[in-house]
């Protein structure tokens, strides 16, 4: 089988991955970014981002994406839609197999992100775009005048639910706790907001459903044990996030939340193989903190590259 031959091949196309690409390709690397969906990963879903400097007042994610793509491109970045199945490490070589494509290169950097949590309620995946859904963004327009719930206590579900004020007649947020993980600025705007009503310390243990899609949400309160059911017709996860890191198959180590094990330099147990953004080990998940890991893990790979 003939392969393809580059220096660096990123996979993901989120903000760790198009610094990456950007830094890698300037660097006059022959890089490919391999992106299995759309450009621009986990902001592709966010409505405003309102702590990337430079940007008073806040800008769209799928904007302040596009801005990414057309930057990291100028330096002759090539992209390509598409999943890598397997990984291996011939040494000073990987072999990467990307839809039954074999391709060759020295380095890689793994920038593949997260992946909404989903909750484990019964009847949650069968009620996926009937009322369930993990994107206020994509759906939360069809929600127009109708009671609606998210759940989670995080920066995500807080912004879900005050996103979702623009078009619910009311949003209720179950939370696990009696308070809320996310950032005290968005935490006033949650309490203060009219339309939401907090539903403290309880979980989903159930979801009523018709023909028409989701019809209520019972919830228990976990100190109590008491039970409420919400009249609510759309549901919004937001109760953390995935590593999208299985598809590696053990090749390098994991902690055991499935995140790749990588200090600062992100570096990982495989010499040549480099782990940036939300796929890796690190205390803060932000588009700060990625477009950071993704500059350093190229400058990383390009150092081991003229070393080899
Ligand atoms: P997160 O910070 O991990 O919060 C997840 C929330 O869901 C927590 O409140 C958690 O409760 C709750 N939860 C987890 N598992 C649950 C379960 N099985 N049932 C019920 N509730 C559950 O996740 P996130 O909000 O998606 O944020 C991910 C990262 O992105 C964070 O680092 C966050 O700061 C960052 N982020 C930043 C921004 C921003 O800066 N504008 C926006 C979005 C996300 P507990 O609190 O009890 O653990």
């Amino acid at each position: 089988m003939s392969s393809q031959n580059f220096d660096i091949i990123i996979i993901g196309g989120g903000p760790a991955g198009m610094t990456a690409g950007l830094y890698a390709s300037r660097a006059e690397l022959k890089t490919l970014l391999v992106e299995k969906m759309i450009m621009g990963g986990q902001m592709m879903t966010t409505t405003k981002v309102e702590n990337w400097p430079g940007y008073p007042g806040g800008i769209d994610g799928p904007e302040l994406m596009a801005r990414f793509q057309e930057h990291c491109v100028e330096f002759g970045l090539e992209t390509t839609t598409g999943e890598v199945e397997k990984i291996e490490d011939l040494g000073d070589r990987k072999r990467l197999q990307i839809d039954g494509k074999e391709y060759l290169c020295k380095a890689v950097i793994v920038a593949t992100g997260a992946n909404p949590r989903k909750l484990g309620v019964a009847g949650e995946e069968a009620l996926v775009g009937r009322g369930v859904s993990y994107c206020a963004t994509c759906d939360g327009a069809f929600f127009r005048n109708v009671p609606i719930a998210v759940i989670g206590g995080g920066d995500t579900a807080a912004e879900e639910a005050l996103f979702l004020t623009r078009f619910a007649s009311k949003v209720y947020m179950v939370h696990r706790r009696d308070e809320l993980r996310a950032t005290k600025i968005l935490q006033t705007r949650v309490l203060e907001n009219e339309k939401i009503e907090m539903i403290w310390d309880s979980v989903v243990t159930g979801l009523e459903s018709d023909n028409t899609g989701l019809t209520g949400i019972q919830v228990e309160n976990v100190k109590t044990g008491q039970e409420r059911q919400l009249e609510a017709v759309g549901l919004f996860a937001a109760v953390g996030v995935t590593p999208i890191t299985g598809f590696l198959g053990g090749l390098v180590a994991l902690d055991v939340a499935g995140y790749i094990k990588a200090g600062e330099d992100t570096h990982t147990s495989v010499p040549g193989i480099y782990a940036a953004g939300d796929c890796r080990t690190n205390v803060l998940k932000q588009v700060s903190t990625a477009v950071g890991d993704g500059a350093v893990a190229a400058t990383q790979a390009e150092k081991y590259i003229s070393e080899l």
